[in-house]
């Protein structure tokens, strides 16, 4: 039987680990797609393309060409656009979809968490909360907190933006993760961080700015994630191997 050609919708460490599992396994074939927003991304196992497909048609279209056989939907959990174009391309097409998304961070004793329900939120709520603030929400989403400017803020990218971010006052660091907690507490300590805005990404890369936030007794506006969209949904990679290996036999 030939490898089933597995299009993995990437961007994540899952989608990376699952890439991996994948391309050491004889009867699957991974072709990572990435949005292409960083540089130089950690280097990949199996096939990559990089860049946007043109919407949900365009995806389709690629799935034909392409001769993908079925599609694993591996994005960041805010990344709405990309998976609901997946899904739209898989019922368009009839190829088989699967969403690989971690688990959000749970609330945990000692934290101090205030729950807003997306980003415009966020800036509302940090009117009044904050003057020294980590906005770890990456690059595309600064917008809304343009008006606040009685607020510094700390941002760290991967690259450096090719537009300033549009906000009075900050300071950027650039840095790759994963980070742990130990150096996030001398980050927030260093630049005297009073409040932290996260998105609840899950994972492990990203958590150390939220156990740092404890250790230290800072607030931590946590902004929730979409509502999911009606995919059939794993958690873990091994999962995700498990649903393709008992495709790929029932075929
Ligand atoms: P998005 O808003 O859902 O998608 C915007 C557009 O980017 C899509 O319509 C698609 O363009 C293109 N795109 C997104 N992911 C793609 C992929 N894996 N392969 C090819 N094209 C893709 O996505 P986003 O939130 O900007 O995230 C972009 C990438 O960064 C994703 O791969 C995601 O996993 C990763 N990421 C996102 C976040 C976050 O907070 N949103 C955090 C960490 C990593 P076309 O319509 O032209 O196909």
């Amino acid at each position: 039987m030939a490898p089933s050609r597995v299009l993995i919708l990437g961007g994540t460490v899952e989608a990376a680990r699952l890439a991996e599992h994948l391309d050491a396994n004889a009867g699957f074939e991974p072709i990572t797609s990435l949005a292409g927003r960083t540089h130089s991304p950690a280097p990949l196992p199996g096939a990559v393309r990089r860049g946007g497909f043109g919407g949900s048609e365009g995806l389709a279209r690629y799935i034909d060409s392409a001769a993908i056989d079925v599609v694993i939907d591996a994005t960041h959990p805010f990344a709405m656009r990309i998976s609901q174009n997946a899904l739209e391309a898989c019922d368009a097409t009839g190829h088989p979809l699967l969403r690989l998304e971690r688990p959000a961070w749970r609330r945990q004793p000692g934290d101090s968490w205030i729950d807003v329900a997306n980003v415009e939120a966020a800036a509302r709520r940090l009117g009044g909360q904050g003057r020294r603030v980590f906005l770890s929400i990456g690059r595309l989403e600064l917008a809304p907190f343009a008006s606040l400017d009685d607020i510094w803020f700390l941002l760290r990218m991967i690259d450096r933006p090719g537009e300033p971010p549009p906000l009075a006052d900050f300071e950027l660091v650039l840095d790759r993760g994963p980070f742990d907690a130990e150096a996030e507490a001398v980050l927030l300590a260093r630049h005297q961080i009073d409040t932290i805005v996260s998105k609840n990404s899950g994972g492990t890369a990203t958590y150390g700015k939220i156990a740092a936030a404890r250790r230290l007794g800072l607030p931590v506006v946590m902004i929730g994630r979409p509502s999911p969209l009606a995919v059939n949904s794993v958690e873990a990679v091994g999962d995700a191997m498990n649903w393709l290996t008992k495709l790929r036999l029932t075929q």
